[in-house]
């Protein structure tokens, strides 16, 4: 019997206790029998531990924490944020929906995204946004005659593209040239002039956001010197910046990844700011991944072990519909037991695979594990872009999702079932 919880390093509010794995005071093995398997259970002490690392950071500055929510998009998480205070930064009006239906501020909203539709425009100045983060010259246009429309003034940031390399995965990568995201520097202070001159548009502030999983504090150091360039040459001309977004991207402990803690980067960022003179701006950062990524696990039952010739495949319930970040990113989840146990199964070197048909479905390779069928495992690091990026391929309906806060469990989301899914089809007549 092990008494003391043994904590997984980058995983506060998950360890074992008595060889079984718990989320803060729920044993996983308890809410997988309550609620079936693939189960994703989130902490909640877990992601308001991560928002009080930022919170300090912040500490005595003018700032809004606006949690990017593709991250992360159920109900049950916005509502953590949404009563902790926070913003919300959205990518589609259906997100703003979401904000609204969870008890968030329009008000702290800021809307970002390369391809806002009018209608979506429409939506959010009709429910009265904090902000456009507007990534092109056409945009504001589009986004001037929508609030002309209207009748209403927009206001709005432009996300300038700072051309700093994160040192991310390319398909994570969103700060460089040959990137779709963004206004480029030198196009930046004309495109500034341009949205000062449009009648329907305010001018509040400038953003940027250079990837994602983001591990070294240089890229923000860097990038933060070329946004600070840009707000002296827009001020220079005339166009007053209320506040600075310098977006999200911290990366999060996956496998030993070493990220600087949120408190000591923004020490090191706001040191930088004091230095030219910007100390006392009003600061709006993004952060999605390293607010939710590793407050969730998603417990997984072993269906089938198949061992082969050249691999042994261990094969779970939960597949690349749930956790589709190994199938799009080769990313890696740790995977560990919800029950250690002394005896029984030997030790095999397995690939964890799902039951979808695609050699694609894959969770894990190469992993050491004791396992039988019918045990439960666990999908680490799995809060952010698991859940909000889950599909219905192979008409699997999506996991349930349960937030633990204490010692309370709560069912945030059912199973879906086959006829949640078809729902909204129709058969020829
Ligand atoms: C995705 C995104 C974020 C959040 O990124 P994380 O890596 O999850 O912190 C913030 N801002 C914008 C504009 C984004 O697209």
């Amino acid at each position: 019997m092990n008494a003391t919880p043994s904590l997984l390093p980058g995983h506060p509010h998950i360890a074992f206790q008595d060889n079984d794995l718990r989320v803060e005071g729920a044993r996983l093995k308890d809410l997988a029998q309550a609620h079936g398997t693939p189960l994703f259970v989130y902490s909640k002490a877990s992601m308001l531990d991560a928002l009080a690392a930022y919170q300090r950071g912040f500490a005595g500055r003018k700032a809004r924490i606006c949690y990017a929510m593709k991250a992360n998009s159920s109900l049950g998480v916005l509502q953590v944020f949404a009563q902790a205070g926070c913003g919300f930064d959205i990518v589609s009006g259906g997100e703003l929906d979401r904000v609204l239906a969870a008890g968030g501020d329009p008000a702290k909203v800021i809307f970002s995204g390369v391809g806002k539709t009018r209608a979506e425009m429409r939506q959010a100045l009709q429910a009265g946004i904090g902000c456009f983060n507007v990534e092109s010259e056409a945009e504001l246009e589009v986004l001037n005659d929508v609030a002309l429309a209207l009748n209403q003034v927009a206001p709005v940031s432009l996300r300038v593209n700072p051309n700093v390399d994160p040192k991310t995965h390319p398909y994570i990568s969103t700060g460089l040239k040959g990137n779709k995201f963004g206004i480029a520097h030198e196009r930046a202070l004309d495109t500034y002039r341009r949205a000062a001159g449009l009648p329907g548009l305010k001018v509040v502030g400038i953003d940027c956001h250079i990837g994602s999983q983001i591990t070294e504090e240089t890229p923000y150091l860097d990038a933060m010197d070329r946004v600070l360039d840009l707000v002296e040459a827009v001020e220079a001309a005339g166009i007053a910046l209320r506040h600075i977004d310098f977006g999200g991207g911290l990366g999060i402990n996956y496998n030993g990844d070493q990220p600087p803690a949120a408190d000591a980067l923004w020490g090191r960022l706001f040191a930088k700011l004091d230095a030219r003179g910007f100390g006392d701006r009003e600061f709006m950062i993004e952060p999605g991944r390293s607010l939710v990524g590793n407050a969730g696990v998603c417990v997984t039952e072993v269906l089938y072990l198949k061992p082969g010739e050249q691999k042994n495949f261990c094969i779970i319930d939960a597949a690349m519909n749930d956790l589709p970040r190994p199938a799009m990113y080769q990313a890696f989840h740790a995977i560990v037991p919800v029950s250690r146990r002394d005896s029984g199964a030997g030790t095999s070197t397995y690939d964890v695979v799902g039951p979808v048909c695609e050699s694609g479905d894959w969770i894990g390779r190469d992993r050491t594990l004791s396992v039988q069928p019918g045990d439960l495992l666990a999908v680490l690091s799995a809060g952010a872009y698991c859940m909000s990026m889950a599909s219905n391929y192979n008409t699997r309906g999506r996991a349930a999702e349960v937030l633990v806060d204490g010692p309370h469990s709560h069912l945030i989301r059912e199973r879906e079932n086959a006829a949640d899914q078809m729902r909204a089809e129709r058969l020829v007549r």
